[in-house]
């Protein structure tokens, strides 16, 4: 038997997990936001006209003071050392879509064997760290390997805790010596940015005035799996690549649908709480929790924020969702396809653009606010259509090309939904009849004739990867464990070229010719890139055929759905928007490609580990014994068992001959490490799941999707 003992980790869990008890419960709020330098620890700590300027920075992006920096410091200092901090870091989120840290202590010695607790103004506003070690896609070579970090005020700082101490994180860009962008934040609010101009422009088209604050918010709803570490430590591909590369599906998963929205069991519930409790002291608004589809899987929403701020959180709730786990013996499993054949994990980003306090993407219930939400709505399904590549780039990753496309996930097709009554609409402003068939009537823009619209003009459709959800679009293709921060630049870039293509037309248009000029182009555009809409069902079979007819790319596999970066008319529109220089753009190619190889080879190197050092030798011991057995059998003469004996050592010497000669493809492709090895592993996974079906269950050596997915 080899050392996991499966029926001692089982009984282990049952007896510490029980019965867990429910806690006390929390009466108030105090603690919210205690953890993050805020309005109000800005002006407790701050003079007031400091204060009030640093405000005006973070509240309404207007360009710091570099004066203010020493002053906005010392109070930082202040405030996290009455929070109990030791030493600050500048945060940043490089290339390998994590977050990145160094710790300083505030200590500086002061002579005389004597230290001073000490922070500048320098401290603050720029670091500077050995970029050499992050990836950069050709941009640094280790011999130049500077790299800087500067200070976002737009994303408070916050206190990060440990057992023992506390550190102020401040949230940086994180750029080349050069000045090339080496992290996602800068390209991100390079990204908002051009997108604010391009919608002020739209708006002043509408006789808007130009200078409203235009913000654009996100909502990321966060799906992740707990399992219970003692599962997971016996586990290696779970420890090394965040997934299993091998497990036969369990008799029951999610077919009953009895775990989605189910109730919460109390070790569950007692991990979100504590969760959420150090989320709401880092100020982030988690706000809904619910069961997933899958056994063992959850997911966290908050309300939606500034997208910045709303970026850096998510990446802080992976963090919190990932420690606090840990706390309660648990871990919590960001990869987007943990366990073949049930769901995976996605990341929701709900996303839409306000103008002044005018949600664009709400279809409002006057007129005049339906035309400007029609004229938004067709930029943006042009945008994603002519776009479409741009935007899966965003989403591709070795972990996702297991989800999308595969249970109830949607499709790496990019398609729009945007429910009967949106397209109804559409239709009608294309033909300019009703749809039903009554008395047709000409559909116009103006004042007079566009029917208000209700606040939920949309059903629910959760195949599609786009949707329109009522008042802000849900990217659904994001992976779990992705930063939302590519993703919602792609779709700034996006939405920003065509809101300022339609500017452009709109612009030509005397006040007269508008209304009807308006209509015209709306309608164009609709006509022409109406395909991309599909409210059908996305996961199914024929959608893949129609979208092809439609001519809507399909690149399924990270290789094929980054090589869009490559593309030349894609490069300069990123470059137009000042969001990446072709360089930048080339170096995201290499970074991400880069990843996705090296993922792969890590996933191919451990199937093979587990496949020749844990089950081959369970598969071995197994085909012994039953040939033992089946020598017994014969030598008593046989009998009825001795027909079936002959058949099980058949089957598993078979399935042993097949896995010696899996072991040796695998390894050749990984030597090659190219596409390979994808389609070796997969073959390697049907063999070793069938010898999980045979082999006898104590004697198999790693813990079972129905242990993981259930005893928790
Ligand atoms: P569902 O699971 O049905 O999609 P949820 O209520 O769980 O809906 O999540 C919706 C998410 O969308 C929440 O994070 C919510 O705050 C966010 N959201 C709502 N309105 C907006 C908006 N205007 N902009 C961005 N996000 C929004
Ligand atoms: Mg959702």
């Amino acid at each position: 038997m080899g050392s996991y003992n499966r029926i001692m980790a089982i009984d282990k869990i049952a007896e510490d997990f029980s019965g867990t008890p429910c806690g006390a419960g929390r009466t108030n709020l105090d603690m919210y936001g205690v953890d993050v330098f805020n309005e109000k620890a800005i002006r407790k700590y701050l003079p007031k006209g400091i204060a009030e300027a640093l405000l005006e920075t973070i509240n309404n992006g207007v360009p710091l003071d570099p004066s203010i920096a020493g002053d906005v410091a010392h109070a930082m200092k202040e405030w996290a050392i009455d929070r109990g901090a030791t030493h600050y870091t500048h945060w940043f989120q490089p290339l390998n879509g994590g977050t990145a840290e160094k710790h300083d202590a505030f200590m500086e010695p002061a002579g005389h064997g004597e230290a001073i607790m000490s922070f500048s103004g320098k401290n603050l506003i720029v670091g500077e760290s050995d970029a050499s070690s992050f990836p950069s896609g050709g941009i640094r070579s280790t011999f130049e390997a500077r790299g800087y970090t500067a200070w976002d005020p737009t994303s408070p700082a916050f206190i990060k805790r440990y057992s023992k101490d506390a550190i102020l994180c401040i949230p940086t860009a994180f750029c080349s010596y050069t000045g090339e962008a080496l992290d996602k934040k800068t390209p991100l609010l390079r990204s908002m940015q051009a997108l604010k101009a391009s919608v002020r422009r739209l708006m002043s088209c509408f006789g808007m005035p130009n200078s409203l604050p235009v913000k654009i918010t996100l909502g990321a709803e966060q799906e992740f799996f707990l399992i219970d570490k003692r599962f997971y430590l016996h586990r290696p591909d779970l420890l090394q690549c965040g997934r299993t590369v091998f497990g036969a599906p369990p008799s029951k998963h999610q077919q009953l649908e009895d775990h989605y929205f189910g109730s919460i069991k109390p070790r569950v519930a007692n991990f979100m709480a504590e969760a959420e409790e150090e989320l709401w002291k880092l100020g982030i608004p988690a706000k809904t929790r619910h069961n997933e589809a899958a056994p063992a899987q959850f997911e966290l929403a908050p309300v939606f924020e500034e997208l910045n701020l709303s970026v850096d959180h998510n990446m802080l709730v992976m963090e919190v969702l990932r420690t606090v786990a840990d706390r309660h013996g648990l871990v919590c499993l960001l990869h987007e396809k943990p366990f073949a054949g049930v769901n995976g994990s996605g990341k929701h980003n709900n996303w839409s653009v306000q103008y002044g306090d005018r949600n664009l993407f709400d279809p409002g219930n006057d007129p005049e606010q339906n035309m400007i939400f029609l004229t938004v709505l067709a930029a943006v399904i042009r945008g994603i259509d002519k776009h479409a590549d741009l935007l899966r780039s965003t989403t591709c990753s070795a972990g996702n090309d297991l989800r999308l496309g595969s249970n109830e996930a949607p499709p790496a097709i990019i398609s729009i939904y945007l429910g009967d009554q949106l397209s109804g609409i559409l239709d009608r402003i294309l033909d300019g009849s009703e749809k039903s068939g009554r008395r047709s009537c000409e559909m116009r823009m103006g004042v007079d004739t566009l029917p208000p619209l209700p606040r939920d003009a949309t059903d629910r459709n959760r195949t599609s990867p786009f949707a329109f959800t009522g008042n802000k679009f849900e990217f659904r293709a994001p992976g779990a464990s992705q930063s939302c921060a590519g993703v919602c630049m792609m779709l700034n870039i996006i939405a920003a070229e065509s809101m300022d293509y339609m500017s452009g037309r709109l612009e030509k248009l005397s006040p007269e010719e508008f209304n009807d000029g308006l209509q015209q182009v709306v309608k164009d555009v609709i006509s022409k890139h109406r395909r991309v809409i599909f409210n059908g069902n996305g996961y199914s079979a024929e959608w893949v055929a129609e979208a092809g007819r439609r001519g809507l790319p399909n690149l399924s596999s990270t290789p094929e759905a980054l090589k869009p970066l490559l593309d030349a008319e894609n490069q300069d529109l990123v470059e137009k928007y000042g969001v990446f220089s072709k360089i930048e753009m080339i170096s995201r190619y290499e970074v991400f490609l880069a990843e996705y190889r090296r993922r792969i080879n890590i996933e191919g190197g451990i199937s093979l580990e587990i496949a020749r050092n844990m089950v081959l030798p369970a598969a071995r011991s197994e085909f012994v014994k039953i040939a033992g057995a089946l020598s017994c059998s014969q030598s008593t003469g046989g009998g009825q068992g001795e027909s079936a004996l002959k058949e099980e050592l058949r089957v598993i010497g078979e399935l042993l001959d097949r896995l010696h000669t899996a072991c040796e493809d695998l390894s050749e492709e990984l030597k090659e490490n190219g596409d390979g090895v994808v389609p070796a592993m997969k073959k390697m996974r049907t063999i070793v799941d069938s010898l999980e079906s045979v082999v006898d269950d104590d004697a198999w050596p790693l813990p079972k999707y129905r242990e993981m997915l259930f005893i928790y």
